[in-house]
């Protein structure tokens, strides 16, 4: 990797004193969710200043950056994955912006030129935000010509927010795509937060950015046409979300907790059943999603069996979600669908985070695998630790 800079090494905190910092902004964080989800066209701009300030912007940068190589280097795996976790049960919507912030860093680390490193890392340094943004509607795509860009992209989390987006835009023939990394500057007339109308997830500023004839040199593309398709690295970068997600789970699942402790109901046979089945749900995807982080940030050497591991484990933290979800509508009952009991929002913001790319094509995907391994079930995914 490239040379340090002994500015950025010498202002590197522990990892324990980056994760209490973190822990130490995050009642802030939490007394502003409400609010954040209550306005239309939130920018969750003061949340992100927070991570800024706690270093959180600049983690997940190579430790010769001058950060801690969260997503990138393997010492690092139970630090991302307890940040994750803990930004998303505190506030869903930032903990997607912040992962959306990891994967980006992660991806120009990997593809860039040594240059493009060092100018994303000066970036992160000075407190800008990252994004990836890959979608696109029928009638809204990005494409690459002569050097400048055409058309714009929706869903865009942190729109207004993210400086460095890291967009995929069609070049030449055969549906080639090119990562670009571009500069956009907060608030820009470019986004469009009119478009994002769901029920949870409201304070993500997930909406559309119109990209159109912004120049784009050389120094802005990031790895060769299709670098990122097909890739391994996406796939198991799917993990991260499934981090945010449990924290999100967890939160309901608490919530649930307080109010039969409050009400003093947890003691009925069905509530206690419930809270049974929540306990066992919250463990099974606590267990996925720590091994299935800590595969994907150590082990890439076996990718295709820890692609099929984390595509397993999608599924599995679906499942458990819903299921919580469900078991705490049913006992909190109709207060947990008022306002402003934090819990319809927590349960709102996790139902719609839920809804990630082709998650029936993950199971398939991880079947498939699992049938091509020669070893048998119990022994066909890669041990950590001895048990
Ligand atoms: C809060 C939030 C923030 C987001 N931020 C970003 C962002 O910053 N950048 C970005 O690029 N994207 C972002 N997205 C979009 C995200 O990446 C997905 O594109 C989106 O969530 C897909 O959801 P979906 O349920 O419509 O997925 P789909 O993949 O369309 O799945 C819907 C259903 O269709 C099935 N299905 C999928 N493909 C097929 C097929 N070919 N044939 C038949 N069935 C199929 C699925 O298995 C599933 O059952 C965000 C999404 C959310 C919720």
């Amino acid at each position: 990797m490239d040379a340090p800079s002994p500015s950025h090494l010498s202002c590197r905190l522990g990892e324990a004193a980056l994760l209490e910092r973190l822990r130490a902004a995050l009642p802030g964080i939490l007394d502003r969710a409400a609010a954040m989800d209550a306005a239309d066209g939130a920018l969750p701009e003061e949340d992100v200043a927070t991570l800024t300030s706690a270093g959180l912007l600049t983690a997940p940068l190579p430790t010769t950056f001058g950060g801690h190589g969260w997503g990138s280097e393997s010492s690092s795996a139970a630090s991302i994955l307890e940040a994750l976790r803990l930004l998303g049960r505190t506030s869903l919507p930032l903990g997607r912006l912040y992962e959306g912030h990891v994967s980006a860093i992660g991806l120009v680390m990997r593809h860039g030129t040594p240059s493009q490193r060092e100018a994303a890392a000066e970036a992160a340094h000075t407190g800008c935000l990252f994004g990836g943004w890959g979608c696109e509607a029928p009638l809204v795509s990005l494409r690459l010509e002569s050097g400048v860009l055409r058309g714009g992209k929706v869903l865009c989390s942190g729109a207004g927010l993210v400086e460095r987006a890291l967009v995929t835009a069609r070049c030449g023939g055969e549906g080639q795509q090119q990562m670009v990394l571009v500069s956009i500057p907060k608030h820009t007339h470019r986004a469009d937060l009119g478009t994002w109308t769901p029920t949870g997830m409201r304070a993500s500023a997930t909406g559309s950015v119109n990209l159109d004839e912004m120049a784009v040199g050389p120094e802005l593309l990031i790895g060769k046409p299709d670098a990122h398709r097909g890739m391994a690295e996406y796939a198991i970068g799917m993990w991260r979300p499934l981090a945010v997600q449990l924290g999100g789970l967890e939160a309901v699942a608490e919530s649930m907790r307080t109010y039969l402790r409050s009400t003093g109901r947890g003691k009925d046979p069905h509530q206690a059943a419930r809270m049974g089945s929540v306990l066992t749900e919250v463990e099974t995807a606590r267990l996925w999603v720590r091994e299935a982080g800590l595969m994907a940030e150590s082990l890439q050497a076996c990718s295709k069996r820890v692609e099929a591991y984390v595509n397993l484990a999608r599924g599995a933290v679906e499942r458990a979600a819903l299921e919580v979800m469900q078991a705490t509508n049913r006992s909190v009952g109709l207060s947990s669908f008022m306002r402003p009991n934090p819990v319809e929002r927590q349960i709102r913001d996790l139902a719609t985070y839920l809804r990630q790319p082709a998650l029936d094509r993950a199971l398939i995907s991880g079947a498939t695998t699992g049938l091509d391994l020669p070893e048998v079930v119990g022994t066909m995914w890669p041990t950590l630790s001895p048990l």
